[in-house]
């Protein structure tokens, strides 16, 4: 198929025209489970009625008015976001990379007011990923993203996940903060294990570096708490949020104390659609079902549930599925074959997961998820293993 779209993505054929809860429905009118929620971003699956209606009513009314005014909307989802996390400030972006710049930027001016214009460096940890700007693919240090693109932003320095003893000896006196995701996503649902994130935040207590969690994949419920930090009860003092807050609407954060911001003062950062009122409207409108009392227990209860059938399908094919990674609503199956060989499987099933890295499948189902689609999720991951498992079943070899 021709295309004008810059070929960068070796898309899947085939193409949605609606959904609604977990299910999506192709232009074929083949109808899909959706294990992938574009990737972690249908926090309420599709067509919540509760966003939709804040999408027609803001809509109506106003759009965007840029930062030069003040956003009742966005004054309320910040005030919302910081009461219920660490932080101070939140400043609002279009993207999950555009917040991660936003954070990187904030370490630095941090340092720099604080008499220590040397400490631009940060540590950041193999398998990471936090977005395709220069500068977070630099932070990221995946070769895959950076071929071609030098020269490479310098100051990053990556080290092993959870090598603390790494971590200890990459310290300089240049190294003035330290940047991880609490659970990877792209690297392949890692868990950052509790112990090792409080051995970071000692090190940057002891040595006065900021501690920056990117959260854009594993915050807002995903994890079964409003943020994974919660699981360890390791609080960062800046940190990037983006994909489930706006539940399908370009929107994304980034958070920080009083502290680590207090370099970002009138005019040293910026953005014209961010945190604009309709993208707010909505962000407020993911909140208000994601903080309804018994929603993260549910998503808890969900994940759970989810665990445990995977496990059962490992038993059923210890050959196909090495193991079962993550938290909450956020699951990984280390699986044998290639893990494109994986997804084609599910997807003949009609069961979009994502892949990732370390040879991951991806579960990230919407956080409103049943027993019931969950059920039905394994019952089609079930008959995919199988397919992979005699090929010769398989009409799927595509
Ligand atoms: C997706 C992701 C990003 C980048 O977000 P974009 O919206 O694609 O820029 C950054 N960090 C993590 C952990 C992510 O999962």
């Amino acid at each position: 198929m021709t295309s004008s779209l810059l070929p960068t993505y070796a898309r899947a054929p085939i193409a949605f025209e609606k959904g609604e809860g977990a299910w999506l429905t192709a232009t074929t009118g083949e109808l899909y489970l959706d294990f992938g929620g574009g990737i972690a971003v249908a926090s309420l699956g599709y067509s919540h009625p509760h966003l939709i209606k804040t999408l027609h009513e803001q809509g109506d009314k106003l759009w965007h008015t840029s930062n030069l005014f003040q956003i009742p909307q966005a004054e309320r989802l910040a005030e919302r976001l910081c009461a219920a996390s660490f932080a101070d400030y939140a400043f609002f972006t279009n993207s999950g990379a555009e917040a991660l710049e936003g954070v990187i930027k904030t370490a630095r001016k941090y340092h720099s007011v604080s008499g220590n214009p040397h400490k631009t460096h940060m540590i950041t940890f193999q398998g990471a990923f936090h977005g395709r700007t220069l500068a977070t693919i630099a932070a990221a240090g995946n070769e895959k993203y950076l071929d071609g693109f030098e020269p490479r932003l310098p100051g990053f320095h990556n080290v092993a996940f959870g090598d603390l003893d790494a971590v200890k000896a990459a310290l300089s006196p240049e190294i003035g903060a330290i940047l991880i995701e609490p659970i990877q996503g792209e690297g392949g649902i890692r868990v950052a294990p509790a112990q090792f994130l409080k051995a970071l935040r000692a090190l940057c207590d002891e040595h006065g570096l900021l501690l920056l969690f990117d959260e854009v994949q594993s915050g807002v419920g995903r994890s079964g708490k409003l943020f994974a930090y919660e699981l360890s009860g390791v609080m960062p003092d800046v940190m990037a949020i983006a994909k489930g807050i706006g539940g399908g609407f370009p929107l994304g954060a980034f958070l920080a104390t009083k502290e680590a911001a207090k370099g970002m003062t009138v005019g040293t950062h910026g953005t014209t659609y961010g945190g604009n009122p309709l993208a707010t409207s909505i962000g407020n409108a993911v909140l208000d079902i994601v903080l309804e009392p018994g929603f993260l227990a549910q998503v808890t209860a969900m994940g759970e549930l989810l665990q445990q059938k995977l496990h059962a399908l490992q038993d059923r094919y210890p050959g196909i599925i090495l193991e079962v990674r993550g938290e909450g609503l956020m699951r990984g199956l280390k699986v044998a074959p290639p893990v494109a060989d994986f997804t084609t499987a599910a997807r003949a099933q009609k069961l979009l997961v994502i892949p990732a890295g370390d040879n991951v499948a991806r579960l990230l189902p919407p956080l409103i998820i049943g027993a019931e689609e969950i059920e039905e999720a394994v019952l089609r991951l079930d008959a995919a293993c199988q397919t992979l498992a005699s090929p010769q079943l398989s009409g799927a070899a595509e």
